[in-house]
């Protein structure tokens, strides 16, 4: 006994010292946090690794350890945030925002900002500017960004952030084609005529060219974006077009009427913010209280501002002729040897079924092969398909020229979009902004702030350049700068369009759209009037557009009439009453059924205890549990059912707006569209995945030899990850180009080309084949498994009765197998339903919004357009749809018997 309370004891003075040196050593080891000098903490989400090669990242690197050693005080820290890539990464701040895990400085493009400035993430800087800068009488002039850049980032009389850096649209054209095709290469197209007959003139395709060599690169004329970002190509030709994107209205509070006005600006020169064209603004900032057009009285007061989709205007329409005409306008190359030999094949041609050649008039019989072989459609090529290797080139794209540009400049040459015949040149110029995170600690607000300001400095900038300069990639360099800075040799080396463009830009610059919402309208709305254009060449491009603006400028951009609201309201009020009874009534079944199931399990009896004593006891211990589900299950749920009534921001949370949302949803007609989707989504996969496996298990029991090398072979696709296998499929398989995998398949049994997932038709089939090809495998070893437990002597009296395949299948193989098959039926469901992430990366929801469901709607509208209460309530009213089918679930689940798998030597 002594010796025990005796080690005890001396334990617990181990324990102690240890904790009193412990404690020591900490307060050793942190005493230099408190010094005079203190030390700010910098939170980035990444800085430029070390070491790299790239000449770019290289030079950020040069800049970020200038911003160190200038300010010896700041402690950078880096987090490594969830990241998704590709489209949707545009969410991955906000997620971060959301999980508590964001930077102190947020680096967003342009569009970005104006939610930023919504949602409150954004700290204002008007107090910085004015004790850093106009309050000690300097100037602030950052990245020297062109003026419009800057109204971004300011709204109501508060800046909130500042240009890191910009790029702008124009086209560049590969000068050896130009010169193949016998095109001048010392210019590009002036306007879109001529951009569409040099087009023509360089599009080449071999199969379309009897006795030319065969082995030559096709060309296509021009590279024109599809899929989920063409709406924002889109944009350069509706400017180019002479038409507008967006405006601005107010409503006039004396006679009522929505009347258009410009952003009231923001006074730079009062926050020493220094502009390029400083008279102007300070003008539209003096004329910001301007009078209604109507009625002449103020309109100051008036501060909502409503944004207005105008793409509707003949420019956007001309717009939209034209970016049709690109893709889809038939053609032929003239047979005889004359300049100019292609001509359009105008519809009257068309409907006489010859084509005759304008400039020698030779005619051709559009119905011959020799003939309809040979016809071009558009001038690019016409897919969104991947771009796998070298097979073909473009002589005219749309580029970015930011400070730096990534194009060979010995083999492009660059000149400003073109316009429309008699229209203004203009380019689409958008920027990346720098702000400061509102919820970070106000030290380290301060440090993100010198941090802001360094990067945007002379020395940042001049450092910079000189990086690039250094290794070699002085024509990478914004040229004024170059000229600036003093490598005056370099400048005089750069070709001269990329100067001019440069020295133009801020004349033509029409700056990116950046009201709230705009993200949606770029990428899902303007995307249908451009797919329906192309799929349907004979249809009325305005229609297309009208039914877009007035879509968009109802719901996204506007709001709904309230007239319209109040009339829902009453019935929406009654339909959620509805629902909650019914789930109300279906919880209540599943658990009354739930209970007459328990009722049957024998009372466990313990020596010693009462019954009362056992159900508390057993109480204490599954309150572990049933506290664990109630908070990280059904507390989220709750919560999350309450955004579905509110108006929810991340940081400020939500405002009580009623029913509206639910309103919203159930008026908006895609929804309706994305449900019947989601279910024919369902219904197929099922249709075509369910039954796959048990046949190849029933089919692999049956055969004889062979069964590990077959077993194998199905079982590989599962080893590689979904999204490397919908990769797969994507790039290789449904490649809509003639080599593509499947159709070359086809094209050897006589099956016509198909566009895959670029057919609104049978994309949606296109999408679940991969799945199902990935899961074949594993689902069968399931089966195969469970059959191996089916008794041998069962088999064999069904061999004496004489039982053939099928007998033994509906009365040995099924019954048997029946549990399994209901487990798996409902899995594949329920699974079903769920199923977005391989949509997301196949299609995006894509064409024509043909592929959306509701669960890729959902995750859409929470984390691309922040409208978290139109997510919510979408998910309840999907939710309460598929009660019904839970209830059958639970009822079917209820009633599987499960059966041991009996062992070999059992029997
Ligand atoms: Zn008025
Ligand atoms: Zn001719």
């Amino acid at each position: 006994m002594t010796i025990k309370t005796s080690s005890i004891k001396f334990n617990r003075l181990i324990s102690c010292l240890l904790l009193f040196f412990c404690s020591l050593a900490s307060s050793a080891l942190f005493s230099g946090e408190d010094e005079p000098q203190k030390k700010l903490t910098l939170l980035l989400w990444n800085i430029p690794s070390k070491g790299s090669n790239d000449v770019n990242t290289k030079a950020d690197r040069e800049v970020f350890d200038l911003f160190i050693k200038k300010h010896p005080h700041i402690n950078v820290k880096t987090l490594v945030p969830l990241k998704i890539q590709g489209p949707a990464s545009e969410g991955n701040q906000f997620m971060a925002v959301a999980g508590g895990m964001a930077p102190d400085v947020f680096d967003l493009y342009g569009r970005k900002v104006g939610d930023y400035i919504d949602q409150g993430f954004l700290a204002p800087l008007n107090d910085r500017f004015m004790n850093d800068f106009s309050g000690k009488g300097k100037n602030y002039s950052g990245v020297e960004a062109p003026d419009k850049i800057w109204e971004i980032s300011a709204r109501d009389g508060l800046i909130y952030a500042v240009p890191r850096s910009y790029y702008f649209l124009a086209l560049m054209y590969r000068k050896d084609l130009f010169i193949k095709a016998g095109l001048d290469p010392s210019r590009g197209p002036n306007d879109w005529d001529e951009m569409w007959e040099m087009g023509k003139r360089l599009t080449f395709i071999p199969a379309k060219e009897p006795g030319s060599p065969q082995d030559q690169m096709p060309v296509y004329g021009f590279s024109l974006v599809r899929g989920l970002h063409q709406g924002w190509h889109f944009l350069q030709f509706v400017w180019s077009g002479g038409g507008e994107v967006v405006k601005s209205f107010k409503d006039c509070p004396s006679c009522g009427k929505t009347v258009p006005v410009e952003i009231p600006c923001f006074d730079y020169s009062k926050f020493g913010i220094k502009l390029v064209n400083e008279a102007q603004y300070a003008d539209k900032f003096a004329r910001k209280n301007d009078a209604c057009p109507e009625c002449g009285k103020s309109l100051s007061g008036v501060s909502e501002i409503k944004w207005k989709l105008v793409t509707n205007g003949e420019g956007g329409i001309a717009a939209l002729e034209f970016y049709r005409k690109i893709a889809s306008q038939p053609w032929l190359r003239c047979l005889s040897d004359h300049p100019r030999r292609e001509f359009d094949i105008t519809p009257e041609m068309k409907r006489s079924g010859t084509a005759e050649c304008p400039e020698c008039g030779e005619k051709y019989d559009l119905a011959s092969d020799g003939v309809s072989n040979r016809i071009y459609e558009g001038i690019a090529r016409s897919t969104m398909g991947a771009v796998r290797g070298e097979r073909y080139d473009y002589a005219m794209q749309i580029t970015q020229l930011g400070g730096v540009i990534n194009i060979d400049l010995t083999k492009w040459d660059l000149t400003a979009f073109p316009s429309k015949k008699g229209c203004a040149p203009k380019s689409f110029i958008a920027g990346g902004y720098l702000g400061i995170n509102r919820t970070s600690p106000p030290e380290r607000q301060e440090a993100a702030w010198q941090y802001i300001k360094f990067m945007t400095s002379e020395d940042a900038i001049q450092m910079r350049v000189k990086a690039m300069v250094e290794n070699g990639m002085a024509q990478y360099v914004r040229p004024l700068l170059l000229e600036k800075y003093g490598y005056i040799d370099y400048y005089r080396e750069l070709p001269s369009a990329w100067i001019e463009l440069n020295k133009k830009v801020s004349e033509t610059a029409e700056v990116e759209p950046y009201c709230k919402g705009f993200t949606h309208v770029m990428t899902v709305s303007l995307g249908h009037p451009i797919d329906m254009a192309i799929l349907y060449p004979e249809s009325s491009a305005r229609e297309h557009m009208e039914k877009i603006c007035r879509e968009v400028n109802s719901t996204i951009l506007g709001k709904r009439p309230k007239e319209v609201m109040d009339r829902y309201k009453i019935y929406a009020y009654w339909g959620i009453l509805a629902v909650a009874v019914l789930i109300g009534l279906a919880f209540g079944y599943i658990i009354r059924m739930k209970m007459k199931s328990q009722a049957v399990a024998p009372d466990l009896y313990i020596p010693g205890l009462t019954r009362k004593r056992r159900a508390m006891y057993a109480w204490t211990f599954l309150s572990v549990a049933v506290l664990s589900i109630a908070v990280w299950q059904y507390y989220p749920l709750l919560r999350g059912s309450l955004m579905a009534f509110q108006d929810f921001k991340i940081l400020e949370g939500g405002k009580f707006i009623g029913p509206q949302n639910f309103i919203e949803v159930v008026l908006e007609n895609n929804f309706w569209q994305f449900i019947y989707q989601t279910f024919f989504y369902v219904f197929l996969s099922i249709a075509m995945g369910f039954v796959i496996p048990i046949a190849l298990a029933v089919l692999l029991t049956e055969i004889p030899t062979g069964q590990v090398f077959f077993r194998t072979i199905y079982y590989l696709p599962a080893v590689t990850t979904g999204l490397v296998t919908m990769f797969l499929w994507k790039q290789l398989m449904f490649d809509p180009s003639p080599d593509g995998a499947l159709n070359w398949l086809f094209s050897l049994v006589g099956i016509p080309q198909q566009t895959f997932l670029e057919s609104p038709s049978i994309a949606m089939m296109c999408i679940i084949i991969p799945g199902i090809w990935a899961h074949a495998g594993p689902g069968c070893l399931i089966y195969l498994a469970a059959m191996k437990c089916i008794p041998e002597d069962e088999y064999e009296a069904a061999d004496i009765d004489g039982a053939g395949f099928f007998h033994k299948f509906r009365h040995i193989l099924y019954p048997n197998l029946k549990a399994l098959i209901l487990i798996n039926f409902l899995g594949a469901f329920v699974g079903a339903f769920h199923a977005s992430e391989n949509i997301f990366v196949m299609t995006g929801g894509g064409p024509v919004n043909k592929t959306m469901t509701v669960g890729l709607d959902i995750w859409y509208h929470s984390f691309l357009y922040l409208n978290f209460g139109f997510a919510t309530a979408e998910a309840w009213i999907l939710g309460a749809m598929l009660i019904g089918f839970t209830v059958i679930q639970l009822q079917i689940l209820g009633k599987v018997e499960f059966k041991r798998a009996g062992r070999a030597g059992e029997n």
